[in-house]
């Protein structure tokens, strides 16, 4: 691999953070805190559940967007606007539909300049290092998934870029097709046959990273933090079913699904509860977005499985970690399971909840939203102190959006709104956007 005898790292994050301005004047963290260097020679895996700010991420280390505080140095100076050396393979391909594959490839290098003559030849020669000759001319509808990913590949690599920055390339393949291209990618990196000194990939896929990456960096929610950067020693070409491979894999799981103890805050000082034992629940607690049919599924499953181990059970029923978390995060929220290194146990309340019928489920599940769930709380208090217990959702989206983005705070109250009505705490007017209080309350547990 070529190394850059300049400087030692090829970009330097020093406590950078990144945060968004709301309409009504608040900002909300999206990434916090963030150190890490990048150097010639690895591939990175950015790993992490959707929405810890990955992409975020990787658009600053691009200067595609700015931090907020702190500093992204490229080449010993701080970064200003674009990163010259960095180019992006994007999901979903990010093809001009009216270009063909020579032109959509061509046109990276317009933007850097110098002759069409050097231009088109540097763009054939990756067309064939990328295993695209022949389809020079083709237009991307007559291609397929994979062949177009090849093009983003090809337009990315032409530029002869320092490092290489992948959001999600392979999400939207099919698996087979998926496989073969990391591979494909894989042997022109560890071939010396792209000239690119790093590359960053983000992923939520923990097997992805586990193949191609020689450091994992694990990020969390609320806001994005780095939780974890693990070398990965194993030498390539790595087999899925190695036990060094497999540990691996294990020992990311557990770091993704144990609890994330530093996002919540120590309660403040217990004040007058009935039950003073409880913690309160954490001011920027936030809701999966699941419903209550998927928690009750997987606490089902828990009981008929002997299986404990969540990365096996989540292979078991071919779920992704993105599918299964919010569920196992939801369960938790509500202390219907426990987390231990990865092996996730039932509670008590969980057993009462899976032996009982509708009526017990609801009041369970009632009770454990009015004594763990913040916005199920909040709503719940503001409905009693109306007289006419009525309130506009308007007023629940304004409290949200001093934490959440809009679209995040929508997806929070929806999720309040399908919780409490599971529970008929209380029940959603659509047509007037009001929440009200259940005519007929449901008798405490
Ligand atoms: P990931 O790639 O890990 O899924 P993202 O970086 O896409 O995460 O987003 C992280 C968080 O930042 C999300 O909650 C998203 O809603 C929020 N976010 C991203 N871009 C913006 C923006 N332009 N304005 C407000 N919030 C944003």
């Amino acid at each position: 691999m070529p190394v850059n005898t300049t400087t030692e790292h090829l970009i330097v994050l020093r406590g950078v953070n990144k945060s968004y301005g709301q309409p009504n004047g608040q900002q909300i963290a999206i990434l916090e805190n963030i150190s890490l260097e990048l150097r010639p020679g690895e591939i990175v895996a950015l790993l992490g559940p959707s929405g810890s700010g990955k992409s975020t991420l990787m658009r600053m280390i691009a200067g595609l967007i700015p931090a907020t505080q702190g500093e992204v140095i490229y080449h010993n100076r701080p970064l200003v606007g674009l990163n010259p050396g960095v180019a992006i393979v994007f999901q979903s391909f990010a093809l001009y539909p009216w270009l063909t594959v020579l032109e959509n490839v061509e046109l990276g290098l317009k933007a850097k300049g110098g002759p069409s003559d050097s231009r088109r030849e540097k763009a054939l020669r990756m067309i064939d290092i990328i295993g695209l000759d022949g389809f020079e001319n083709a237009y991307p509808k007559e291609l397929s998934g994979g062949m177009r990913q090849r093009v983003g590949f090809a337009r990315a690599l032409a530029v002869e870029p320092e490092l290489l920055c992948m959001d999600e390339p392979f999400s939207a393949l099919d698996v087979l097709t998926a496989e073969n291209l990391r591979f494909e990618l894989l042997d022109l990196w560890l071939e010396r046959k792209i000239p690119t000194q790093a590359i960053l990939i983000v992923t939520h896929g923990i097997e992805e990273a586990v193949i191609l990456a020689d450091r994992i960096i694990v990020l969390g929610r609320n806001p994005g933090r780095i939780r974890a950067d693990l070398p990965v020693t194993l030498p390539h070409y790595r087999d899925r079913k190695n036990p060094n491979f497999q540990a691996l894999v294990d020992q990311v799981y557990k770091i993704l699904t144990n609890p994330d103890l530093e996002t919540i805050e120590p309660p403040a000082t217990t004040t007058s509860t009935s039950t003073p034992a409880v913690a309160e629940p954490p001011k920027n607690q936030s809701l999966p977005s699941v419903r209550i049919g998927s928690i009750a599924g997987l606490l089902e499953l828990l009981e008929d499985r002997n299986e404990r181990d969540l990365y096996r059970l989540g292979q078991e029923l071919q779920l992704e970690i993105d599918d299964i978390l919010p569920i196992v995060e939801a369960a938790k929220l509500m202390n219907f399971v426990e987390l231990v290194e990865g092996d996730i146990s039932l509670t008590p309340i969980a057993e009462k909840f899976i032996a009982g019928g509708i009526d017990e489920r609801k009041q369970i599940v009632r009770s454990q939203l009015l004594d763990k769930i913040r916005l199920v709380q909040q709503i719940y208090r503001l409905l009693e102190a109306k007289r006419n217990q009525r309130i506009p959702e308007e007023l629940v989206l304004d409290i949200l959006e001093n934490h959440f983005s809009p679209e995040e705070a929508q997806r929070q109250l929806n999720t309040a709104i399908d919780w409490g009505r599971y529970a008929e705490i209380y029940s959603y007017d659509e047509p007037a956007g009001q929440i009200f209080l259940e005519q007929v309350a449901i008798a405490e547990p």
